[in-house]
């Protein structure tokens, strides 16, 4: 577990796994497995209501921004966003198609109306992110979409794009809750949970109260932001354990790691750590990203060739590493090192990929 490097689902704190486990014999307040305890329970109320002050304490947020707990994961809010925020309304939606997620965002939302993208990375290979310079915006578009962390690609934005008259809308399921940043800015942001906060099965909306007030006529409830809001969460049968392993989750942010800034400190240093043996050895180590938008969550690189890829694979395997192979969509490999990877264990792969570079000069 400790070794286990897959871009998706994360790894999670050894703490956390300990607590779930018991949770899933006995949750000693309730005296039941957390599998079989009512969703309908005041239990299960207490863990939603302290699931939202706690991401509401890591990030400050603002009580103009209701936070929500849906599933569908990333996927369902490509077509939520521009369902609720651009049907209707005659107006654009612009996109950034920045990597092979972005890529699936697109679609849905030319379902639902006229789609601009502001900017295009196919023709330079995802390897990198606009500049601020590179976006022409227009003042009346119906929202602005983009992906913080490219997951498949590895680029990340250090800055936050779009004009502040535009609402801005940003999926940020592969970096949420690893570094800080000032949620008053975004209109809408979706996290799923499998990468920094727990199993696959919640995704974490944040919903700016004022932007719901436009949502048009006929959408389904179970698609609309407002009835869950209403629900406190608990339209339907949500997922119970995957929440408890958020919330545990959480608890970890707060009380073992100590905040944001700490996680994000954590974060960049792990990262460092292996962009350093990347640069080292940058005529057989070949970092996918530009460096400037390198990412802290997904390290991408390539080897000389697919057989020396092959065998790097293969070694790391036999010594206990798994989910370094790259995304299907793009090769290579995939270092993941979300929040829960721990410094010992980026170490001991700077330490592999150290030796495994000796060894292929021999
Ligand atoms: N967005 C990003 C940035 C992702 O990394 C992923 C999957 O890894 C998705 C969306 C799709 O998420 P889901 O499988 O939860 O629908």
């Amino acid at each position: 577990n400790a070794l286990n490097f897959s871009g998706g689902p994360g790894v999670l704190p050894e703490s956390v796994l300990n607590e779930a486990q018991k949770a899933i014999h006995s949750v000693p307040e309730v005296g039941l497995s957390v599998l079989g305890i009512s969703h309908r329970s005041d239990w299960f109320a207490a863990v939603v209501e302290e699931v939202e002050r706690n991401i509401r304490q890591l990030l400050q947020l603002p009580d103009s921004h209701a936070l929500l707990l849906l599933q569908g994961g990333a996927t369902l809010q490509f077509s939520m966003v521009p369902m609720l925020l651009l049907r209707g309304s005659g107006k654009t939606a612009e996109y950034i198609h920045s990597g092979y997620w972005s890529r699936q965002s697109i679609p849905p939302a030319q379902l639902e109306g006229d789609v601009r993208v502001l900017w295009d990375g196919e023709a330079s290979g995802f390897r990198r992110l606009p500049a601020a310079s590179e976006l022409n915006h227009s003042a009346d578009a119906a929202y602005f979409h983009y992906i913080s962390n490219e997951t498949v690609e590895g680029i990340q934005f250090n800055e936050i794009p779009g004009r502040e008259d535009v609402p801005r809308v940003c999926d940020m399921s592969s970096d949420f809750l690893s570094r800080p940043f000032d949620p008053d800015r975004f209109d809408l942001i979706y996290a799923h949970a499998q990468k920094n906060l727990g199993p696959a099965g919640v995704t974490i909306v944040i919903v700016r109260r004022s932007i719901l007030d436009q949502v048009p006529d006929g959408i389904p409830a179970l698609l609309d932001y407002r009835a869950h809001l209403k629900a406190h969460s608990i339209y339907n049968t949500p997922p119970v354990f995957a929440i408890y392993v958020v919330l545990l989750v959480t608890r970890w942010l707060i009380e073992d790691i100590g905040g944001l800034e700490r996680m994000a400190a954590i974060n960049q240093h792990k990262a460092d750590a292996l962009y350093a043996i990347i640069d080292s050895h940058s005529d057989f180590y070949r970092g996918w990203a530009r460096s400037e938008n390198r990412s802290l969550m997904n390290v991408t690189f390539e080897l000389p060739s697919t057989d020396q890829e092959a065998a790097f694979l293969n070694q790391a395997r036999t010594i206990g590493f798994s989910g370094l192979k790259g995304h299907r969509s793009l090769g290579g490999i995939r270092a993941s090192i979300y929040n829960a990877m721990q410094l010992d264990a980026v170490e001991s792969l700077c330490e592999f990929m150290e030796d495994f570079v000796t060894q292929a000069r021999r």
